[in-house]
């Protein structure tokens, strides 16, 4: 428990303490010697040294026909240690690491610090896979015991990522490689556990490595990226009240790729930028031409991801998409997930009240799903709450459901916000909502993503239809 909790406080990112370590080694480097092949903190062999052993043990194996395993160790949340009682605890849990490491090792395998918060071990000579499996164990166990660190007492765990020779490679270069991907699937997994690099993992790496190489293309080219748009409407009055863009890849070899395939690999690339770029020049693009084409005036509405508010400059972006489109910021509204709010609370409080002083719209994208500070609803310039698909879609199986949309049209009349639900794909969903008094709602019900060339029709189709129930568009997409 208290182990979790650590490790929920600690998120990652270890920038401070590289630094450190670069300092310390380029230090380390100007003695002569010995002092070059030895981590000064803890006494153990560095990264040079190590090169040096696996070379060894490699051509030892070749020789005699043994396995070499080589495993990736990274400290779980160590940035956390360090930020919260200081460099010295950090370096003397360092220290003690390193002894429990030698101690529950045998003499033959070998414990390298790279630095920072990475060890590294060698085992050699284990005939079966799964011996790498004990020894991971027995590591796991060891580093998991508390640590008496001047007057605290610590819990910490690591993460292990095990590559082997002959299976997984047969250079440095190659197990060290997949020891650390091995490592980070670990971390993914859940932390304080080891992860086998598996051909599997190998493959998916290389997988996710061309798929990047072909979204950059994408981007660059410009042409496989399409957005769709899924009407808003208000129910009762009959209207289109605004369009949600979203995007799609057309991707030449995979056929129509979804968001939540190249979304997540943009934006753990540099490819998130010039990709929110792309989507806000086309969206503004677009409801220029509506507009221009004799549509009512409306909003067109953008998702934006929180690593869009940490690592680019939204605003920006966004008056230089207006500006390109000559589009009255009127017409452009941003989605923001609820996480955003609460996770970037800061920049993304500046960023939205920027926004709000320019004339573009701000929504709460999935509410419901994040841990919703109702601080940040009264603070900030938020127009509009989009109730999660998941109530929605669960509101007449659960109660709870029912009760948290219920919850959140009752917050929003309460601070005068509107309230759109999303994901409406019957009858008996939509029959509800308005029960409870919300009359906004986008779904499947209503209408599918559209292409660009279907909009004006849809909306006018839409519009002349002042009845309810509501005009039900037939399923295309
Ligand atoms: P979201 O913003 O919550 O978008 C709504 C998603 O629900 C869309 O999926 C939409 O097609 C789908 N949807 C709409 N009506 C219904 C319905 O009645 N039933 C069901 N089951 N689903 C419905 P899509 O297009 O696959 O997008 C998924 C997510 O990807 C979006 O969730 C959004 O978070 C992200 N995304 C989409 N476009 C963009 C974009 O341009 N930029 C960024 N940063 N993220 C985007
Ligand atoms: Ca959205
Ligand atoms: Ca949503």
């Amino acid at each position: 428990m208290l182990i979790a909790a650590i490790a929920a406080i600690f998120a990652c990112a270890v920038v401070s303490t590289a630094t450190v370590v670069v300092v310390r080694h380029k230090r380390a480097h100007k003695r002569t010697g010995l002092l070059a092949q030895y981590d000064p903190l803890t006494g153990l062999i560095n990264r040079t040294l190590f090169q040096d052993r696996v070379a060894s043990a490699l051509s030892r194996a070749r020789r005699d026909g043994g396995l070499v395993t080589l495993m990736f160790l990274d400290i779980d949340g160590f940035k956390d240690v360090n930020d919260r009682y200081g460099h010295g605890v950090g370096d003397d849990l360092l220290r003690q690491i390193a002894g429990r490491l030698t101690a529950v090792l045998r003499e033959t395998d070998t414990v390298a610090r790279l630095g920072g918060d990475e060890f590294t071990i060698i085992v050699e000579g284990g005939k079966r896979v799964e011996h790498a499996g004990r020894v991971a164990t027995k590591v796991l166990k060891a580093v998991a015991a508390p640590y008496k660190v001047g007057s605290h007492e610590l819990l910490v765990t690591v993460s292990i990522g095990i590559s082997m020779y002959p299976v997984d490679g047969d250079s440095y270069e190659e197990l060290m490689k997949g020891a650390d991907t091995a490592m980070y699937q670990a971390k993914s997994a859940g932390k304080n556990t080891y992860q086998y690099f598996t051909r599997s993992l190998r493959d998916r790496t290389s997988d996710r490595l061309s798929l990047l190489d072909d979204l950059r293309a994408a981007i660059d080219s410009g042409d496989q990226l399409r957005l769709v748009y899924q009407p808003k409407v208000d129910v009762v009055r009959g209207t289109v009240t605004g369009l949600e863009a979203l995007v799609r890849w057309q991707h030449p070899e995979r056929g129509l790729l979804r968001p939540a395939v190249f979304v997540p690999l943009a934006e753990e690339s540099d490819l998130i930028a010039p990709m929110s770029q792309w989507i806000l020049d086309e969206a503004c693009r677009d409801m220029k031409r509506w507009l221009s084409q004799g549509i009512r005036p409306m909003r067109v509405a953008v998702n934006v991801s929180d690593r869009m508010f940490r690592d680019t400059n939204l605003v920006e972006s966004i008056a230089v998409s207006l500006a390109a489109a000559d589009l009255d910021p009127r017409h452009l509204e941003v989605e923001v997930t609820e996480r955003t709010i609460t996770q970037e609370a800061e920049r993304a409080g500046r960023a939205i009240e920027r926004l709000a002083d320019m004339g573009v719209k701000v929504s709460i994208d999935d509410f419901g799903t994040g841990a919703s500070s109702l601080r940040h609803l009264q603070t900030l310039p938020i127009r509009t709450l989009k109730i999660d698909t998941s109530f929605v879609q669960k509101m007449h199986e659960r109660k709870e459901s029912e009760a948290i949309a219920a919850s959140i049209i009752a917050i929003a009349r309460c601070l005068d916000i509107s309230v759109i639900a999303e994901g409406v794909e019957s009858m008996e969903e939509l029959t509800r909502l308005n029960e409870l008094g919300c009359n906004d709602v986008q779904g499947y019900l209503i209408a599918h993503p559209l292409p660009p060339g279907e909009i004006i029709d849809f909306v006018n189709t839409y519009d002349k239809t002042l009845s309810f129930p509501p005009n039900v568009v037939p399923d295309t997409a």
